[in-house]
Protein backbone atom coordinates (compact mmCIF):
# COMPACT_ATOMS: atom_id res chain seq x y z
CA UNK A 1 0.00 0.00 0.00
CA UNK A 2 1.22 3.24 -0.87
CA UNK A 3 0.97 6.48 1.54
CA UNK A 4 -2.12 7.53 -0.32
CA UNK A 5 -4.17 4.74 -0.03
CA UNK A 6 -7.55 4.80 2.05
CA UNK A 7 -8.59 1.66 3.47
CA UNK A 8 -12.24 1.33 4.42
CA UNK A 9 -11.77 1.22 7.65
CA UNK A 10 -9.20 2.57 10.44
CA UNK A 11 -9.85 2.05 13.88
CA UNK A 12 -6.09 3.57 15.05
CA UNK A 13 -7.97 6.44 16.07
CA UNK A 14 -10.51 5.28 18.24
CA UNK A 15 -7.57 2.75 19.85
CA UNK A 16 -4.96 5.44 20.42
CA UNK A 17 -7.86 7.77 22.31
CA UNK A 18 -8.97 4.52 24.30
CA UNK A 19 -5.57 3.20 24.82
CA UNK A 20 -4.83 3.53 28.64
CA UNK A 21 -8.30 2.32 29.27
CA UNK A 22 -8.13 -0.70 26.90
CA UNK A 23 -4.63 -1.81 28.92
CA UNK A 24 -6.60 -1.76 32.30
CA UNK A 25 -8.59 -3.80 31.58
CA UNK A 26 -7.00 -6.50 30.13
CA UNK A 27 -4.57 -6.49 32.91
CA UNK A 28 -7.27 -6.49 35.05
CA UNK A 29 -9.23 -9.34 33.62
CA UNK A 30 -5.88 -11.25 33.71
CA UNK A 31 -5.22 -10.55 37.09
CA UNK A 32 -8.54 -12.06 37.99
CA UNK A 33 -8.38 -15.15 36.59
CA UNK A 34 -11.95 -15.06 36.03
CA UNK A 35 -11.66 -15.54 32.07
CA UNK A 36 -15.16 -16.96 30.91
CA UNK A 37 -18.51 -15.34 32.32
CA UNK A 38 -18.04 -13.60 35.51
CA UNK A 39 -17.91 -10.09 37.06
CA UNK A 40 -16.37 -8.46 33.73
CA UNK A 41 -19.28 -10.00 31.61
CA UNK A 42 -21.76 -9.29 34.01
CA UNK A 43 -21.25 -5.82 34.10
CA UNK A 44 -21.07 -5.28 30.53
CA UNK A 45 -24.69 -7.33 30.10
CA UNK A 46 -26.30 -4.76 33.09
CA UNK A 47 -25.16 -1.49 30.85
CA UNK A 48 -26.17 -2.94 27.80
CA UNK A 49 -29.78 -3.77 29.36
CA UNK A 50 -29.31 -0.06 30.70
CA UNK A 51 -28.52 1.31 27.23
CA UNK A 52 -30.48 -0.63 25.23
CA UNK A 53 -33.76 -0.14 27.90
CA UNK A 54 -34.21 -3.59 27.72
CA UNK A 55 -34.92 -6.08 30.95
CA UNK A 56 -32.08 -9.01 29.85
CA UNK A 57 -29.08 -8.92 28.44
CA UNK A 58 -27.18 -12.50 27.50
CA UNK A 59 -23.65 -12.43 26.33
CA UNK A 60 -22.56 -15.07 24.04
CA UNK A 61 -19.31 -15.96 21.82
CA UNK A 62 -20.60 -14.40 18.44
CA UNK A 63 -23.67 -12.34 16.50
CA UNK A 64 -24.17 -15.98 14.91
CA UNK A 65 -24.23 -17.53 17.82
CA UNK A 66 -26.54 -14.81 18.96
CA UNK A 67 -29.04 -15.76 16.23
CA UNK A 68 -28.66 -19.07 16.58
CA UNK A 69 -29.35 -19.04 20.40
CA UNK A 70 -32.19 -16.30 19.88
CA UNK A 71 -34.28 -18.01 17.42
CA UNK A 72 -34.16 -21.72 19.39
CA UNK A 73 -35.02 -19.19 22.75
CA UNK A 74 -37.76 -17.95 20.64
CA UNK A 75 -38.69 -21.23 20.17
CA UNK A 76 -38.21 -21.76 16.19
CA UNK A 77 -37.85 -25.39 15.58
CA UNK A 78 -37.65 -27.81 12.91
CA UNK A 79 -39.98 -27.45 10.06
CA UNK A 80 -41.21 -23.76 10.91
CA UNK A 81 -40.37 -21.04 8.60
CA UNK A 82 -38.82 -17.83 9.25
CA UNK A 83 -39.38 -14.54 6.93
CA UNK A 84 -35.88 -12.71 6.16
CA UNK A 85 -34.08 -10.59 3.37
CA UNK A 86 -32.09 -12.49 0.85
CA UNK A 87 -29.60 -8.95 1.14
CA UNK A 88 -28.11 -9.89 4.39
CA UNK A 89 -24.57 -11.10 5.51
CA UNK A 90 -25.08 -14.87 5.24
CA UNK A 91 -24.52 -15.69 8.57
CA UNK A 92 -28.43 -14.62 9.35
CA UNK A 93 -29.91 -17.26 6.92
CA UNK A 94 -27.47 -19.40 7.99
CA UNK A 95 -28.76 -19.35 11.68
CA UNK A 96 -32.37 -20.18 10.61
CA UNK A 97 -31.65 -22.83 8.56
CA UNK A 98 -28.90 -24.04 11.38
CA UNK A 99 -31.79 -24.39 14.31
CA UNK A 100 -33.79 -26.31 11.55
CA UNK A 101 -36.53 -23.89 10.16
CA UNK A 102 -36.66 -22.78 6.90
CA UNK A 103 -35.25 -19.12 5.73
CA UNK A 104 -38.07 -17.56 3.52
CA UNK A 105 -36.47 -14.77 1.56
CA UNK A 106 -38.11 -11.84 0.53
CA UNK A 107 -37.72 -8.81 -1.64
CA UNK A 108 -36.07 -5.37 0.05
CA UNK A 109 -37.04 -1.51 -0.51
CA UNK A 110 -34.85 -0.35 -2.91
CA UNK A 111 -34.54 2.71 -1.31
CA UNK A 112 -33.57 1.08 2.04
CA UNK A 113 -32.25 -1.63 1.31
CA UNK A 114 -33.99 -3.87 4.26
CA UNK A 115 -36.98 -5.85 4.24
CA UNK A 116 -40.25 -4.43 2.19
CA UNK A 117 -42.96 -5.52 4.54
CA UNK A 118 -45.12 -5.76 1.73
CA UNK A 119 -43.84 -8.55 0.74
CA UNK A 120 -43.50 -9.65 4.28
CA UNK A 121 -47.14 -9.85 4.68
CA UNK A 122 -47.63 -11.84 1.44
CA UNK A 123 -45.04 -14.57 2.53
CA UNK A 124 -47.35 -15.11 5.75
CA UNK A 125 -48.36 -18.60 5.18
CA UNK A 126 -49.67 -21.30 8.27
CA UNK A 127 -46.30 -22.38 8.69
CA UNK A 128 -44.68 -18.97 9.34
CA UNK A 129 -43.17 -18.80 13.13
CA UNK A 130 -40.60 -15.90 13.15
CA UNK A 131 -39.72 -12.53 10.78
CA UNK A 132 -36.12 -11.98 11.40
CA UNK A 133 -35.43 -8.51 9.91
CA UNK A 134 -31.84 -6.89 9.29
CA UNK A 135 -31.27 -3.13 10.26
CA UNK A 136 -28.53 -3.31 7.18
CA UNK A 137 -25.29 -1.08 7.12
CA UNK A 138 -26.99 0.04 10.41
CA UNK A 139 -30.26 1.52 8.82
CA UNK A 140 -33.10 0.89 11.27
CA UNK A 141 -35.95 -1.37 9.47
CA UNK A 142 -39.78 -0.61 8.70
CA UNK A 143 -40.18 -2.06 12.43
CA UNK A 144 -43.70 -0.89 13.02
CA UNK A 145 -44.91 -2.33 9.97
CA UNK A 146 -43.46 -5.72 10.89
CA UNK A 147 -44.33 -5.45 14.25
CA UNK A 148 -48.00 -4.86 13.25
CA UNK A 149 -47.76 -7.93 10.94
CA UNK A 150 -46.06 -10.04 13.58
CA UNK A 151 -49.04 -8.76 16.11
CA UNK A 152 -51.77 -9.91 13.35
CA UNK A 153 -50.73 -13.48 13.14
CA UNK A 154 -49.22 -14.30 16.06
CA UNK A 155 -45.29 -14.36 14.96
CA UNK A 156 -42.47 -13.39 16.97
CA UNK A 157 -39.47 -10.69 15.80
CA UNK A 158 -35.67 -11.27 16.13
CA UNK A 159 -33.55 -8.45 15.15
CA UNK A 160 -30.46 -8.65 13.63
CA UNK A 161 -28.79 -6.03 15.17
CA UNK A 162 -25.34 -6.82 14.05
CA UNK A 163 -24.59 -3.82 11.94
CA UNK A 164 -26.89 -1.52 14.13
CA UNK A 165 -25.45 -1.39 17.69
CA UNK A 166 -27.09 2.17 18.66
CA UNK A 167 -29.59 2.97 15.84
CA UNK A 168 -32.82 4.16 16.65
CA UNK A 169 -36.24 4.05 15.18
CA UNK A 170 -36.83 6.50 13.16
CA UNK A 171 -34.56 9.20 14.57
CA UNK A 172 -32.86 9.68 17.81
CA UNK A 173 -34.10 10.25 21.14
CA UNK A 174 -32.56 12.76 22.71
CA UNK A 175 -30.96 12.40 26.29
CA UNK A 176 -32.40 8.96 26.61
CA UNK A 177 -30.10 6.45 27.48
CA UNK A 178 -32.68 3.79 27.47
CA UNK A 179 -34.62 5.17 30.56
CA UNK A 180 -37.83 6.97 28.39
CA UNK A 181 -37.69 4.26 26.13
CA UNK A 182 -38.30 2.05 28.64
CA UNK A 183 -41.12 4.07 29.80
CA UNK A 184 -42.53 3.72 26.42
CA UNK A 185 -42.65 0.51 25.56
CA UNK A 186 -44.76 -0.38 22.68
CA UNK A 187 -46.51 2.51 23.36
CA UNK A 188 -44.37 4.46 20.51
CA UNK A 189 -41.77 2.51 18.84
CA UNK A 190 -40.15 6.11 17.92
CA UNK A 191 -36.83 6.79 18.87
CA UNK A 192 -36.46 3.33 20.00
CA UNK A 193 -33.22 1.77 19.86
CA UNK A 194 -32.88 -1.21 17.22
CA UNK A 195 -32.69 -4.63 19.39
CA UNK A 196 -35.65 -3.29 21.99
CA UNK A 197 -38.35 -3.81 19.65
CA UNK A 198 -39.06 -6.91 18.64
CA UNK A 199 -39.02 -9.85 21.15
CA UNK A 200 -35.69 -10.28 20.98
CA UNK A 201 -33.00 -9.03 19.26
CA UNK A 202 -29.06 -10.77 18.40
CA UNK A 203 -25.72 -8.03 18.57
CA UNK A 204 -22.49 -8.67 16.94
CA UNK A 205 -19.30 -7.47 18.48
CA UNK A 206 -16.81 -8.61 15.71
CA UNK A 207 -13.82 -6.27 15.71
CA UNK A 208 -15.44 -4.48 13.01
CA UNK A 209 -19.08 -3.78 13.55
CA UNK A 210 -19.98 -0.25 15.44
CA UNK A 211 -19.43 -1.57 18.73
CA UNK A 212 -16.56 -3.87 18.51
CA UNK A 213 -14.49 -6.05 20.49
CA UNK A 214 -11.13 -7.46 19.83
CA UNK A 215 -12.12 -10.70 19.01
CA UNK A 216 -15.86 -12.24 18.57
CA UNK A 217 -18.22 -11.32 20.41
CA UNK A 218 -22.59 -11.35 20.75
CA UNK A 219 -25.32 -10.75 22.84
CA UNK A 220 -29.51 -11.80 23.21
CA UNK A 221 -31.11 -9.05 24.03
CA UNK A 222 -34.64 -8.90 25.22
CA UNK A 223 -37.58 -8.17 27.60
CA UNK A 224 -38.79 -11.64 28.17
CA UNK A 225 -37.89 -13.50 31.02
CA UNK A 226 -38.05 -16.85 29.65
CA UNK A 227 -36.05 -16.52 26.67
CA UNK A 228 -33.74 -14.50 28.25
CA UNK A 229 -33.44 -18.06 31.21
CA UNK A 230 -33.61 -20.79 27.98
CA UNK A 231 -30.51 -18.64 26.08
CA UNK A 232 -28.52 -18.64 29.34
CA UNK A 233 -29.19 -22.07 29.92
CA UNK A 234 -28.10 -22.70 25.87
CA UNK A 235 -24.91 -20.81 26.36
CA UNK A 236 -23.67 -23.37 28.76
CA UNK A 237 -24.38 -26.86 27.07
CA UNK A 238 -28.28 -26.29 27.94
CA UNK A 239 -28.25 -26.26 31.56
CA UNK A 240 -29.27 -23.97 34.61
CA UNK A 241 -26.58 -25.72 36.55
CA UNK A 242 -23.73 -26.90 35.87
CA UNK A 243 -24.02 -31.12 35.30
CA UNK A 244 -27.64 -30.84 34.87
CA UNK A 245 -28.30 -30.41 31.56
CA UNK A 246 -31.80 -30.32 30.29
CA UNK A 247 -31.17 -29.79 26.45
CA UNK A 248 -29.08 -29.61 24.12
CA UNK A 249 -26.78 -26.11 24.24
CA UNK A 250 -23.52 -24.70 23.16
CA UNK A 251 -20.62 -23.66 23.79
CA UNK A 252 -21.19 -19.76 23.52
CA UNK A 253 -20.27 -17.81 25.93
CA UNK A 254 -18.98 -13.69 25.79
CA UNK A 255 -15.52 -14.19 27.05
CA UNK A 256 -14.19 -11.60 30.30
CA UNK A 257 -11.50 -10.03 28.35
CA UNK A 258 -13.43 -9.30 25.75
CA UNK A 259 -16.29 -7.67 27.93
CA UNK A 260 -13.76 -5.68 29.61
CA UNK A 261 -12.79 -4.04 26.35
CA UNK A 262 -16.57 -3.92 25.54
CA UNK A 263 -17.39 -1.93 29.20
CA UNK A 264 -14.80 0.61 27.99
CA UNK A 265 -15.47 1.27 24.48
CA UNK A 266 -19.88 0.91 25.12
CA UNK A 267 -19.85 4.38 26.62
CA UNK A 268 -18.41 6.33 23.62
CA UNK A 269 -20.66 4.19 21.08
CA UNK A 270 -23.26 6.97 20.58
CA UNK A 271 -20.54 9.59 20.15
CA UNK A 272 -18.60 7.54 17.56
CA UNK A 273 -21.80 6.81 15.95
CA UNK A 274 -22.74 10.60 15.82
CA UNK A 275 -19.19 11.31 14.28
CA UNK A 276 -20.26 8.25 11.38
CA UNK A 277 -23.63 9.99 10.89
CA UNK A 278 -21.84 13.46 10.35
CA UNK A 279 -19.19 11.42 8.29
CA UNK A 280 -22.02 10.12 5.68
CA UNK A 281 -24.05 13.62 5.68
CA UNK A 282 -21.11 15.13 3.87
CA UNK A 283 -20.39 12.87 1.88
CA UNK A 284 -24.13 12.89 0.48
CA UNK A 285 -23.01 16.71 0.16
CA UNK A 286 -19.63 15.98 -1.29
CA UNK A 287 -21.72 13.54 -4.11
CA UNK A 288 -24.19 15.54 -4.69
CA UNK A 289 -24.29 15.96 -8.67
CA UNK A 290 -22.27 12.78 -9.57
CA UNK A 291 -23.65 11.16 -12.32
CA UNK A 292 -25.31 7.61 -11.58
CA UNK A 293 -24.30 7.98 -7.47
CA UNK A 294 -27.68 7.55 -5.42
CA UNK A 295 -26.71 8.74 -1.74
CA UNK A 296 -28.54 7.24 1.36
CA UNK A 297 -31.86 8.97 1.62
CA UNK A 298 -32.06 9.31 5.32
CA UNK A 299 -29.40 9.65 7.90
CA UNK A 300 -31.43 10.34 10.81
CA UNK A 301 -31.54 7.27 13.54
CA UNK A 302 -29.04 5.30 10.73
CA UNK A 303 -25.67 4.46 12.04
CA UNK A 304 -23.71 3.83 9.28
CA UNK A 305 -21.71 0.84 9.72
CA UNK A 306 -21.32 1.21 5.93
CA UNK A 307 -21.60 4.20 4.04
CA UNK A 308 -23.23 2.22 0.69
CA UNK A 309 -24.24 4.09 -2.47
CA UNK A 310 -26.01 2.69 -5.29
CA UNK A 311 -24.37 3.41 -8.50
CA UNK A 312 -26.42 3.33 -11.58
CA UNK A 313 -26.35 2.65 -15.26
CA UNK A 314 -24.13 -0.59 -15.31
CA UNK A 315 -21.35 1.28 -14.10
CA UNK A 316 -20.34 -0.05 -10.83
CA UNK A 317 -18.05 -2.39 -11.40
CA UNK A 318 -16.12 0.13 -13.72
CA UNK A 319 -16.20 2.86 -10.67
CA UNK A 320 -14.81 -0.26 -8.26
CA UNK A 321 -11.84 -0.92 -10.41
CA UNK A 322 -10.90 2.33 -10.55
CA UNK A 323 -10.92 3.16 -6.79
CA UNK A 324 -9.09 -0.35 -5.66
CA UNK A 325 -6.75 0.87 -8.72
CA UNK A 326 -6.17 4.53 -6.81
CA UNK A 327 -5.86 2.20 -3.63
CA UNK A 328 -9.35 3.72 -1.81
CA UNK A 329 -10.95 1.04 -0.08
CA UNK A 330 -14.34 -0.15 -1.01
CA UNK A 331 -16.79 -3.27 -0.97
CA UNK A 332 -19.93 -4.71 -1.71
CA UNK A 333 -22.00 -5.78 0.40
CA UNK A 334 -23.11 -8.08 -0.49
CA UNK A 335 -22.19 -9.28 -4.27
CA UNK A 336 -24.67 -12.43 -4.04
CA UNK A 337 -28.06 -12.23 -2.47
CA UNK A 338 -28.74 -15.48 -0.17
CA UNK A 339 -30.58 -17.14 -2.52
CA UNK A 340 -28.64 -17.37 -4.98
CA UNK A 341 -26.17 -18.96 -2.63
CA UNK A 342 -25.31 -22.33 -4.08
CA UNK A 343 -26.65 -23.50 -0.62
CA UNK A 344 -29.66 -22.21 -1.30
CA UNK A 345 -30.00 -23.02 -5.12
CA UNK A 346 -33.17 -24.82 -4.84
CA UNK A 347 -35.17 -22.09 -3.22
CA UNK A 348 -37.54 -20.48 -5.68
CA UNK A 349 -37.54 -16.98 -4.88
CA UNK A 350 -38.71 -14.08 -6.31
CA UNK A 351 -36.35 -11.22 -5.37
CA UNK A 352 -35.66 -8.78 -8.13
CA UNK A 353 -34.94 -5.30 -5.77
CA UNK A 354 -32.22 -7.53 -4.54
CA UNK A 355 -30.65 -8.83 -7.24
CA UNK A 356 -30.38 -5.32 -8.73
CA UNK A 357 -28.99 -3.73 -5.48
CA UNK A 358 -26.40 -6.64 -5.65
CA UNK A 359 -25.25 -5.47 -8.97
CA UNK A 360 -25.11 -1.66 -8.21
CA UNK A 361 -24.52 -1.10 -4.25
CA UNK A 362 -21.22 -0.03 -3.06
CA UNK A 363 -19.97 0.65 0.34
CA UNK A 364 -16.96 3.52 0.72
CA UNK A 365 -14.44 3.90 3.24
CA UNK A 366 -16.31 4.90 6.63
CA UNK A 367 -15.30 4.54 10.58
CA UNK A 368 -15.56 7.59 13.14
CA UNK A 369 -12.45 9.48 13.05
CA UNK A 370 -12.44 9.94 9.06
CA UNK A 371 -10.82 13.21 8.41
CA UNK A 372 -13.00 15.74 6.12
CA UNK A 373 -9.77 15.77 3.54
CA UNK A 374 -10.10 12.18 3.18
CA UNK A 375 -13.89 12.16 2.21
CA UNK A 376 -13.20 15.37 -0.52
CA UNK A 377 -11.08 13.42 -2.07
CA UNK A 378 -12.99 9.92 -2.04
CA UNK A 379 -15.89 12.03 -3.65
CA UNK A 380 -13.52 14.05 -5.87
CA UNK A 381 -12.27 10.92 -7.55
CA UNK A 382 -15.50 9.68 -7.69
CA UNK A 383 -17.29 12.29 -9.37
CA UNK A 384 -14.81 12.74 -12.15
CA UNK A 385 -14.93 9.60 -12.62
CA UNK A 386 -18.63 9.46 -13.21
CA UNK A 387 -18.98 12.86 -14.66
CA UNK A 388 -17.13 12.53 -17.67
C1 LIG B 1 -21.55 -9.62 11.28
C2 LIG B 1 -22.93 -10.08 11.01
C3 LIG B 1 -23.45 -11.26 11.57
C4 LIG B 1 -22.60 -12.26 12.29
O1 LIG B 1 -21.90 -11.80 13.39
P1 LIG B 1 -20.58 -12.58 13.86
O2 LIG B 1 -20.27 -11.94 15.17
O3 LIG B 1 -19.53 -12.35 12.84
O4 LIG B 1 -20.92 -14.02 14.01
C5 LIG B 1 -24.78 -11.55 11.35
N1 LIG B 1 -25.57 -10.75 10.63
C6 LIG B 1 -25.11 -9.63 10.05
C7 LIG B 1 -26.04 -8.77 9.27
C8 LIG B 1 -23.78 -9.25 10.21
O5 LIG B 1 -23.32 -8.14 9.62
Amino acid sequence: MSDESIPLLDLSDETDALWEELNEAVQRVIRSGQFILGPEVEEFETEAERYLGVEHAVGVNSGTDALVIGLRALGIEQGDEVITTPFTFFATAEAISNVGAEPVFVDIDPVTFNLDPVEVEKAVTPRTAAILPVHLFGAPAAMAQIMAIADAHDLVVLEDCAQSFGARYQGDCPGCQGEHCKQERRSSLSGRVTGSIGHAGAFSFFPTKNLGAYGDGGMIATDDADVAEKARMLRKHGGKDKYHNEVLGYNSRLDAIQAAILNVKLPYVDTYNQKRRKNAQRYNELLDGADGIVTPERTDGHVFHQYTVRVEGGRRDQLKAMLSEQEIGNKVYYPVPCHQLPVYENHDVSAPEAEQAAKEVLSLPMWPHMEEAIQSQVADIIRKNMNK
